[in-house]
């Protein structure tokens, strides 16, 4: 399909062109069936084998175990950082936060409504451009949660390497900008969660893969829909699910899987960061803004020229040659790529090039 632009932007993002051209041949006919999934009932047939279709997909490329439900909300992100305290918080009410960015905080923020938060790292001190280290005598034995934000959308951070929660600890994360990019131990968890829009789908659908026994314990006055027990019970149909947009998550889960699963995600997504990050440490006109290369996302490439008038030059320029949405989170500034899996190699190629040719001509 021709006039397509490199499509940077950290979320709602680019989806695989092939997923879109099938969702399009598919929009007024689906299957067969004389109708868009827009307009089938969500307890038909039709639709019960696209939901089932989809959670067994996500299931094989994460390799999700049997005593983890998956669930299809929405909500967004936003909507767990309270959905989790109301429902995990039982014995203590407290829970071990971890402060690496605004979304961080704002979960932490909300938790605090329902009891008590112990940040146990963070780092705002610099700007959130590094992942902290956690001070482990700051952890709580009797935490309900650790709670940890696996990638920091607006920083371009990424935990190096996953924090180990106390005993007994289940460790929560908010994956909603990494989620399936590299592989997941899924049992290291005992929840993790994801909007679909920036690595899955359209906006709209929230995943949560909860283990089982994290289920069922909400106080009687938590409302009934963000009762984890009640979406686990009813196959998340409580009532309308995201239809349509649990039926591109499943033509992604399905693209995925053509290409080789998550391990050939995460291939993908190193050589992309890689050529991306390579180019900005060999160059003194561009500095990417997380100086420790272990903490860098491979999701969200963040990095600043000389001056605030070359970064937006920069983004007016690259717009111009089909390279979009290139400007930093409107907290920070500065220039970020987002470089989630459907981003073509040839797309950060394209960067890159222009990178150059952009250094030549403004330095
Ligand atoms: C985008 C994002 C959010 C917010 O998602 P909404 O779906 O807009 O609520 C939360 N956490 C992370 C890590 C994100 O990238």
């Amino acid at each position: 399909m021709a006039n397509r632009v490199y499509n940077f932007a950290a979320g709602p993002a680019a989806m695989p062109l092939s997923v879109l051209e099938k969702a399009a041949a598919e929009l007024t006919n689906c299957g067969g069936c004389g109708m868009s999934v827009m307009e089938m009932s969500h307890r038909s047939p039709a639709f019960e084998e696209i939901i089932g279709g989809a959670e067994a997909a996500l299931r094989r490329l994460m390799k999700i175990p049997d005593h983890y439900k998956v669930l299809f909300l929405q909500g967004g992100a936003t909507l767990q950082f309270s959905t989790i305290p109301l429902n995990l918080y039982r014995n203590s009410f407290s829970a071990d936060y971890a402060l690496t960015g605004s979304f961080a905080k704002k979960a932490a923020a909300e938790a605090k409504r329902v009891g008590k938060v112990n940040v146990v790292a963070s780092s705002e001190d610099q700007k959130f451009n590094y992942i902290p280290e956690v001070d482990r005598s700051k952890l709580d034995p009797n935490a309900d949660y650790m709670y940890i934000v696996t990638n920091n959308t607006i920083y371009g951070t990424k935990w190096p390497e996953l924090p180990t929660p106390l005993n007994g600890v289940p460790l929560v994360a908010d994956a909603s900008s990494n989620i399936l990019s590299e592989p997941m131990d899924v049992e290291k968890f005992g929840l993790i969660y994801f909007g679909a829009q920036k690595n899955v789908g359209p906006a709209g659908l929230t995943v949560v893969i909860v283990r089982d026994d994290l289920i069922g314990h909400a106080k009687p006055e938590v409302p009934i829909y963000l009762d984890y027990k009640t979406q686990a019970d009813g196959g998340s149909m409580y009532n309308t699910p995201p239809t349509f947009a649990i039926y591109m998550a499943g033509l992604v889960f399905e693209w995925m899987e053509s290409l080789g699963g998550v391990e050939a995600m995460a291939e993908r997504n190193y050589k992309k960061a890689n050529l991306l990050y390579d180019f900005i440490d060999n160059s003194d006109f561009y500095t990417a803004t997380v100086p420790n290369r272990a903490h860098r996302s491979i999701m969200n490439a963040t990095f600043v020229l000389g001056s605030e008038e070359l970064n937006k030059r920069f983004v007016a320029e690259a717009a111009k040659c089909g390279l979009v949405n290139l400007k930093g989170h409107r907290s920070v500034g500065g220039i970020r790529a987002s470089i989630y899996n459907a981003m073509e190699y040839e797309g950060v190629k394209a960067l890159v090039d222009f990178m150059a040719a952009f250094e030549k001509e403004n330095r």
